[in-house]
């Protein structure tokens, strides 16, 4: 091992080509390239083999990544993938969109001084040769195991434990609102970001392995919770978080205020060549317009981005902290800023004006002062400070929230948290109805993709477990 790893001393780090901003602001396409084999092997090789790999233990799905950077370096890659997917449901997209400076990068040892190993880069590289070499295969059980679950929500938590579980050998339902599989994988990220090309390959995995699709059929208003919990052994509810935040400011409910949401979804939707009238129409459309983004997170930085791509005459985020405390990724802002996306910091919205449709943001200039009782530097207004950035068209990005979920879904014994969350058990992951289970954003609030796949995995393995001490009791009952 030794000659041909720990090499970060000789080889700098290298991350895939990054098309140049000039052009990629004109499509949607990635903007990274892929590794060519000789590079993605010599980077892999700069990993130092940790005996305790804080990568590893920093990637919420506690991946093998040693072992996977090893057999890459070694030009293994069917093994290498073999070793990246026991553990990982979208390796391809967690390659993608993970933000890796937060988690499994950010922690490398080596990155102190050295840079870390380009871990998501490999990831992504090693699973796009699997694709290609054919080495995926559907998901498919050695033996039916007779018995069903249902799961609401074709997200990556929903898709996460209908695989396991089919391999498993359950008889998998998975019910979804949307006409595609993905959840905000197709609806919400953008292609830019992650190509949707990837995901769906992966919908026609799952369908081959034998997982039934039930498509535009929304829980609680086309079928009730109850009615599956008659059918299948267990349900598992994975439905994330949709009820966008709002600003409650003069001006707020005038034509040109969006949610985020519902801009990236006509985006997205256009991308994949649907009908899309309030895109056509030209209210969700950046095209020729001065755009204000409010919100500091990664929903802002996809907006902002998005906009600049449709040909936005000018893209203004606005954020009421400085750059060190925003809450999105910092690849993600660098990536806007190389873009032409002018950042407002310490700037908070104070109103909307216009007659009849937005014409600008009104806002005011902020300061950081003392910390809160959690540590984080408290933003108040500088007094005389207000100035009005020009919009036709204002986008909200601050945040989701749960809808009301007991009576979305009918159910009034569902407990959810003081959030609006639904509240599970966490040794179990069972809500307070018996057999029905829940995870990804629905139970943790807005997350990351990679906690989703995190949670249904995990989700699949107490299901199990649930399914078959059911099963022995009934036996037993006999
Ligand atoms: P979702 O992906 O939201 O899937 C839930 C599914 O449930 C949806 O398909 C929905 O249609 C369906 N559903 C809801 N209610 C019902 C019902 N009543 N009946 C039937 N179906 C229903 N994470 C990252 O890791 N990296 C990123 O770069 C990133 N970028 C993001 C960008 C945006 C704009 C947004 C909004 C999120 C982003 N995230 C990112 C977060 C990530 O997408 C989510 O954390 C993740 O998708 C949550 O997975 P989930 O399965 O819990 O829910
Ligand atoms: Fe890193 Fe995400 Fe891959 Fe884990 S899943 S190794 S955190 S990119
Ligand atoms: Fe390799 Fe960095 Fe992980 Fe150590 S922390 S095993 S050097 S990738």
């Amino acid at each position: 091992m030794a000659e041909r790893m720990l090499q970060f001393v000789r080889l700098q780090q290298q991350t895939p080509e990054k098309r140049p901003a000039t052009i990629r602001r004109e499509d949607f396409a990635e903007i990274y390239d892929r590794f060519d084999p000789s590079r993605a092997s010599e980077q892999a090789s700069r990993c130092s083999q940790c005996g305790v790999p804080f990568c590893q233990v920093h990637c919420p799905l506690n991946n093998n990544i040693p072992d996977w950077l090893k057999l890459t370096a070694e030009g293994r890659l069917e093994e290498a993938y073999e070793v990246a997917s026991a553990t990982n449901t979208f390796p391809e997209v967690c390659g993608r969109v993970c933000p890796q400076d937060r988690l499994c990068e950010g922690n490398c040892v080596i990155e102190k001084g050295f840079d870390s190993v380009t871990i998501g880069s490999v990831e992504r590289y090693i699973v796009d040769t699997a694709w290609e070499k054919g080495w995926v295969k559907p998901p498919t059980p050695s033996r039916e195991n007779g018995r069903s679950v249902a799961i609401i929500g074709a997200g990556p938590a929903g898709l996460a434990a209908a695989e396991r579980l089919r391999v498993r050998g359950f008889a998998v339902d998975v019910y979804d609102r949307y006409d595609r599989v993905g959840g905000l994988m197709i609806y919400g990220i953008p292609n830019f970001k992650l190509e949707k090309e990837v995901v769906l390959a992966r919908w026609k995995q799952f369908e081959a392995g034998g997982i039934r699709f039930h498509l535009g059929v929304e829980i609680g208003k086309d079928i009730t919770i109850e009615q599956l919990r008659a059918e299948h052994d267990a349900v598992f509810i994975a439905t994330g978080v949709y009820k966008a935040r709002d600003v409650e400011l003069p001006g707020a409910d005038l034509p040109g205020v969006v949610p985020a949401l519902d801009y990236l979804t006509a985006s997205n939707r256009k991308g994949l060549g649907d009908a899309v009238p309030e895109f056509d129409s030209g209210a969700l459309d950046a095209e020729g317009k001065h755009v204000v983004v409010i919100g500091g997170g990664d929903t802002a930085m996809d907006c902002v981005r998005t906009a600049v791509r449709q040909g936005a005459a000018s893209v203004t985020c606005l954020y009421r902290r400085d750059k060190a405390n925003m809450p999105g990724s910092m690849r993600e802002v660098k990536n806007a800023e190389e873009e032409g996306v002018t950042f407002a910091w310490l700037s908070a919205p104070d109103g909307f004006e216009g007659a009849g449709h937005v014409t600008g943001v009104r806002a005011v200039r902020m300061h950081l002062g003392l910390p809160d009782a959690t540590g984080r530097q408290q933003v108040e207004p500088i007094p005389g400070s207000e100035f009005t950035v020009k919009a036709d068209l204002a986008i909200k990005a601050l945040g989701f929230d749960p809808e009301d979920l007991p009576s979305l879904f009918g159910e009034p014994g569902l407990g959810v948290t003081r959030w609006g969350t639904v509240k599970v058990d966490h040794r179990t992951m069972m809500t307070s109805l018996p057999g029905v289970f829940a995870g990804g954003d629905i139970v943790r609030g807005a997350s990351l993709v990679v906690w989703g796949i995190r949670d249904g995995r995990d989700a699949a393995e107490r299901i199990e477990q649930y399914v078959m001490d059911q099963a022995r009791v009934a036996v037993a009952a006999e």
